[in-house]
């Protein structure tokens, strides 16, 4: 069997090979113009493996100048006339088709990366991440030959239409949290729509994202249509937001660094801005639903990925009538875990990815004692190495404690108890968040009903964090601007120009 036929039988079955052992670190340079560059300061930064708190390698450490140097390759391979500009809008698909299949070839090195750089469970790694990355780029290439405009009925002595056009340079800033799959939510639809990006990946985990710009040349994309330049956001990501000569950002991180992001778009040209921010997403569970289903949902909603992810569910409302049930049964399934490093199979919950998120959900976690949470399990770090915290449950939590309302990303639920559908949907809007929302109940009417009071980009009735490539992905509120992925994600890539041609009378 070849390693490709192997990797689709895996694939199919749902089996995870073992990770590679001693993974050699090839790529950590600056990519720019499909070439590997050192940054212009000559500086370079650890990257850090989060189980082991080891450096794994130093990567070049782009700013300002190199920002430059990759938004003046953005702007060349953009010229009108270019190959890219070009190429036939199918030929961008299969190019992007071309380097989902390398992914894919390569999915073992990729997945061991996501798992060494971010701390992710090697097996979530390899069956989601890679898959996930795969599906978006995928959906996207074939998107590409089938944007197109319309023709427009005005006064008959006009013959007018609109062109979909891709935006320009677009500036795209990543968070830690997936790296690669919001590597590809990010590239996939800039691409298919025929722009040119400059990336940079969170400081945390530049090395996927790095790989990738290996088999972005090896797919032949040509140079200067992907650069990508690790480095610190205030440095490099500011660069790229505040950059007169990029014209759109599309960033995924905190709403803090939402606004600074937004800011910087004012302050210099006034680029197009889609943000993807945090949340603190309600979980509303009523005493009719499934009970299992909904524990178990509640708990892979905001345990899942060691509780680092925008849409957790971290404010999990329960009716009165089930409460005590609930809270007893989460609290059991929450002390299954065994921690430890996420490449060892037995291991169900890996570390936060660095100190300072450490350092962060534990002083939240303080704050939920002092404030008069029950603490039911867990409560604090686990072991001495790594950057590890134990699953931690929280009852009686009422809405003006901190660890209702400021999003943890940690694995820390915090578990309240409601009487009434009036009082649940007031309570669960009272946030300046808007990014998702679950609801449990067999009660048709109770959940339409309810997701339409909600005010949340996704919703979910009787299940929670399902998604796709094709379902669209954003935030109310400040949870973000724009949608991401399905056709809605185009449209954060296009420019609409309408044409308008006089049409000789001679010939009327
Ligand atoms: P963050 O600072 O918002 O990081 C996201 C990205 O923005 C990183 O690439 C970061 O660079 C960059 N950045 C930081 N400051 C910037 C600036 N002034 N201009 C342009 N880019 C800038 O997130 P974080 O500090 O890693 O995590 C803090 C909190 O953010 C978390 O606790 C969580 O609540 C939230 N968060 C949300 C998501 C999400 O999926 N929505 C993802 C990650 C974090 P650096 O690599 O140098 O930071
Ligand atoms: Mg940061």
């Amino acid at each position: 069997m070849s390693s490709k036929e192997q990797t689709s039988a895996n694939l199919a079955e749902g089996a995870v090979p073992a990770p590679l052992t001693n993974l050699k670190i090839q790529y950590t340079k600056i990519f720019i113009n499909n070439e590997w560059h050192d940054s212009v300061s000559g500086k370079k930064f650890p990257v850090i493996n989060p189980a082991t708190e080891e450096k794994i390698c130093d990567v070049e450490e782009g700013d300002k100048e190199d920002v430059d140097k990759a938004v003046k390759a953005a702007r060349e391979a953009f010229q009108f006339g270019s190959p890219w500009r070009t190429m036939d809008a199918s030929e961008r698909g299969r190019l992007l088709n071309k380097l989902a299949d390398l992914m894919e070839r390569d999915r073992l090195i990729l997945a061991t990366i996501e798992s060494i750089n971010g701390g992710k469970l090697f097996s979530n790694a390899y069956l989601m991440d890679i898959s996930t990355s795969l599906k978006i780029i995928r959906y996207y290439a074939s998107w590409a030959d089938k944007i197109h405009g319309s023709t427009i009925p005005i006064d008959g002595k006009f013959f007018s239409y609109t062109r979909h056009e891709p935006i320009g340079v677009c500036g795209q800033i990543l968070p830690w949290n997936f790296p690669l799959v919001v590597l590809a939510v990010k590239i996939g639809p800039a691409l298919c729509c025929g722009n040119t990006v400059v990336v940079k990946p969170a400081e945390q985990t530049p090395l996927s994202a790095l790989y990738v710009a290996s088999l972005i040349k090896e797919a032949g994309i040509p140079p200067g249509v992907v650069n990508i330049v690790p480095g610190y956001g205030p440095t490099a990501g500011a660069a790229i937001s505040s950059h007169m000569d990029v014209d759109k950002v599309a960033f995924t991180g905190s709403t803090e660094v939402g606004l600074l992001i937004k800011e910087a778009a004012g302050k210099s040209n006034l680029k197009r801005v889609s943000l993807e921010l945090g949340g603190k997403s309600p979980c509303i569970v009523f005493a009719d639903a499934d009970l299992d289903s909904a524990v178990e949902f509640a708990h892979q909603g905001v345990f899942f990925h060691q509780g680092q992810c925008c849409i957790a569910a971290s404010r999990l409302f329960v009716e009165e009538a089930i409460y005590d049930k609930f809270v007893q049964r989460s609290v059991e399934r929450a002390k299954k875990y065994t921690l430890g490093n996420p490449l060892n199979p037995e291991v169900q919950q890996g570390p936060q990815i660095d100190k300072e998120q450490y350092t962060k959900i534990l002083d939240l976690i303080e704050s939920g004692k002092k404030e008069g949470a029950k603490l039911e399990c867990g409560g604090g770090p686990f072991g001495n190495k790594g950057y590890f915290i134990q699953p931690t449950v929280f009852s009686n939590v009422t809405d003006e404690m901190r660890i209702a309302k400021e999003e943890i990303f940690g694995p820390v639920q915090q578990i309240m108890k409601f009487k009434t559908i009036d009082e649940v949907v007031k309570r669960a809007n009272n946030t300046s968040y808007g990014l998702a929302a679950g609801i449990f109940t067999k009660d048709l009417d109770k959940a339409l009903t309810i997701s339409s009071a909600l005010q949340a980009g996704t919703v979910w009735v009787n299940c929670y964090g399902a998604s796709s490539p094709q379902a669209p992905f954003g935030g109310f509120k400040m949870s973000g601007n724009g949608r991401e992925l399905g056709k809605y994600g185009l449209h954060e890539y296009l420019e609409v120009k309408t044409v308008t041609v006089k049409i000789s009378e001679k010939n009327s």
